[in-house]
């Protein structure tokens, strides 16, 4: 009898430990039910499209194994088509849904009326910790008016077996909440507020997929960059394939991060010669360099500046770095005199 339970144990360990959610996003209304219209959109089109949106995010969300959750994304539509509401129902019902989540927008005749609210069926349980979860997400995402965690007893709550809940993403009707629902990139917001919040009510950390590994190997570089009369304020600073920042009034500039190891960095400035050089940044440590620019059409650097470089690089940085504190050396003299 021991046996046989350790060996069912050891079956069911992996099985645990990759549950697959099925999850089943309904997208309100279609085709001949436009749903909520105003400001020239129509309902059906805009929750379409943030369902198909939350749909890709939870297929990438299981293709990315570095974070999240695995998920089985079902829709009651998927395109501009009429569904019956006990249509929907049924459909998560035969499915074996895990959760049951439907989105909507809202619509009113006062074109005052705006935010964000979501339903369950009862107040508390299950359903009503996801409804506050997807509120909570939306809320942050979108900043709208906060309508708050509600009941109802609409058809796809109350016939749904599975937990559910239903969404109204904003007020289709009221012009702040519009510009919302209308814009490709607050819907993609919407969608991912949808993930969160369907990853926070399995207890998994948020996370979206596709976002680049924490970078935390990385150093900053301070600097200055100078002319022969000192300081040159707005100069363009830019870290090959990192940051671009701009020096202030004392010339000086800070790339806080900088991935460990040799870095380019241009710097440019109306009227200079732009300048390329490279920098060696250390993990967790601050880079202190001085870029010197030279006005476009002085000419080469003079002479005696070859001594100075091979001087440079003796202190073990780039020849090129080098040939920078030669110049910057020469131009403080000069400054000087
Ligand atoms: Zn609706």
């Amino acid at each position: 009898m021991l046996r046989l339970l350790i060996a069912l144990a050891v079956l069911l360990v992996p099985a645990i430990g990759h549950a697959q959610v099925k999850v089943v996003i309904d997208a309100g209304h279609g085709g001949s039910d436009p749903g909520g219209v105003g400001t020239g959109m129509q309902e059906k089109n805009v929750v379409l499209d943030v369902t198909n949106r939350f749909k890709a995010l939870l297929a990438a969300d299981t293709a990315d194994t570095r974070g999240g959750g695995t998920w089985t994304a079902l829709l009651t539509r998927s395109n501009d088509t009429f569904v019956s509401l006990a249509g929907r129902s049924a459909y998560s019902n035969n499915q074996g849904a895990d959760r049951f989540m439907s989105i909507h927008a809202n619509a009113f005749g006062d074109t005052s009326a705006n935010g964000i609210e979501t339903f369950s069926l009862a107040a508390t349980g299950t359903s009503a910790q996801l409804r506050n979860l997807v509120q909570a997400e939306m809320v942050s995402a979108w900043a709208l008016t906060n309508r708050g965690n509600k009941t109802a007893n609409f058809a796809v709550l109350r016939d749904t077996a599975a937990p559910a809940v239903l969404h109204e993403l904003a007020f289709i009707t009221n012009p702040t909440d519009a510009a919302k629902l209308g814009s490709p990139v607050e819907r993609q917001k919407a969608a991912v507020a949808h993930l969160r919040a369907i990853q926070r009510h399995y207890n998994i950390a948020p996370y979206v997929p596709g976002n680049p590994p924490p970078q935390d190997d990385t150093g900053e570089i301070a600097g200055l960059v100078v002319d022969s009369a000192g300081p040159v304020l707005g100069a363009t600073v830019k870290l090959e394939g990192g940051a671009t920042v701009v020096t202030g009034s004392d010339g000086r500039f800070v790339i806080a991060e900088a991935a460990a190891g040799m870095q380019t960095l241009t710097a440019s400035a109306d009227g200079y010669a732009t300048q390329t050089v490279e920098v060696t940044v250390a993990s967790a440590a601050r880079e202190e360099i001085e870029i010197v620019l030279v006005r476009e059409g002085v000419g080469d650097a003079p002479d005696d500046v070859n001594g100075e470089a091979t001087g440079g690089c003796t202190t073990g940085r780039g020849a090129g770095l080098g040939l920078v504190f030669a110049l910057a050396a020469l131009f403080t003299r000069r400054r000087r005199a």
